[in-house]
């Protein structure tokens, strides 16, 4: 009797899918991705860590996000990463790898542009024009969304700072200050991030999405600046086009909409 089995990509598959996709060598690449989507893959999640980086070749940074819970004094070489999946969580492990420092919204980066888009930042806004994904949107880097969605995009926020959405929710995170452990308050853009999904039809219309599959996965790979100029070109009609109606009972944007100040 057969026995299903479930196929194992091997690397040098995955980096010929991610190659044919358009990941480029020398590329500056930010990755969002959800492991599981992505299916069986050879050596597990080093294993896709392993097939983005022969995709890129030496010349090429890889980055992906590095974010945490704010909730203890940041310490990039210990503190672990909340909600980024396991494959951004074992990647600022592995030798060799930077991380930025900002103490909710860390992220890592190896390759010859890493010690730039890891260097320190302003506390808020996390994702603006000075920061990892700002850095990477200046030397025209690529994204790439593994099997999740525009909604995990940080380029989008980098369009939000950029357009100074009137939306914020201070956040308490922990930081050291002379030495000592304090809460500051920094603001970020928040909503549910529903709304970012509207980038896959402006990106479609504009030609600047291309998509396909990297094992299991659906994958979307886009340039930085096509995604903050097709998300400004929207917020400057409407600077809440990414929050959910009022009557839609979303949670998040509610308290979004909430934060506005009077004009
Ligand atoms: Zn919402």
């Amino acid at each position: 009797m057969r026995k299903l089995e479930r196929v194992t990509f091997t690397i040098e598959q995955l980096a010929v899918q991610l190659q044919a996709l358009g990941v480029a060598r020398g590329d500056v690449l930010v990755v969002h991705t959800s492991f599981k989507a992505v299916g069986s893959v050879e050596n597990g999640p080093p294993g896709l860590i392993a097939a983005l980086r022969c995709a890129l070749g030496p010349d090429g940074t890889l980055v992906m996000p590095a974010m945490t819970d704010g909730e203890s004094v940041f310490d990039p070489a210990r503190t672990p990463t909340l909600d980024m999946g396991i494959t951004a969580e074992l990647f600022w492990r592995q030798p060799g790898v930077l991380r930025s420092t900002h103490p909710g919204a860390s992220f890592a980066a190896s390759g010859p542009l890493a010690e730039r888009i890891c260097a320190p930042q302003p506390l808020e806004p996390p994702h603006g024009a000075d920061s990892p994904i700002g850095r990477v949107h200046d030397a025209d880097g690529k994204v790439l969304l593994l099997g999740v969605s525009h909604s995990e995009n940080t380029a989008v926020h980098l369009a939000e700072a950029i357009a100074n959405v009137p939306y914020s929710i201070a956040h308490p995170t922990v930081v050291e200050i002379d030495g000592v452990a304090r809460e500051v308050s920094i603001a970020e853009s928040d909503c549910c991030c529903q709304g970012f999904k509207q980038l896959d039809a402006w990106l479609r219309e504009r030609g600047a999405q291309r998509e396909g599959t990297v094992g299991d996965a659906t994958a979307r790979l886009c340039s930085a600046r096509a995604v903050v100029a097709a998300a400004l070109e929207r917020l400057r009609a409407d600077p809440l086009v990414f929050l959910c109606a009022p009557d839609a009972g979303c949670e998040e944007c509610t308290l979004a909409r909430a934060s506005i100040k009077p004009a």
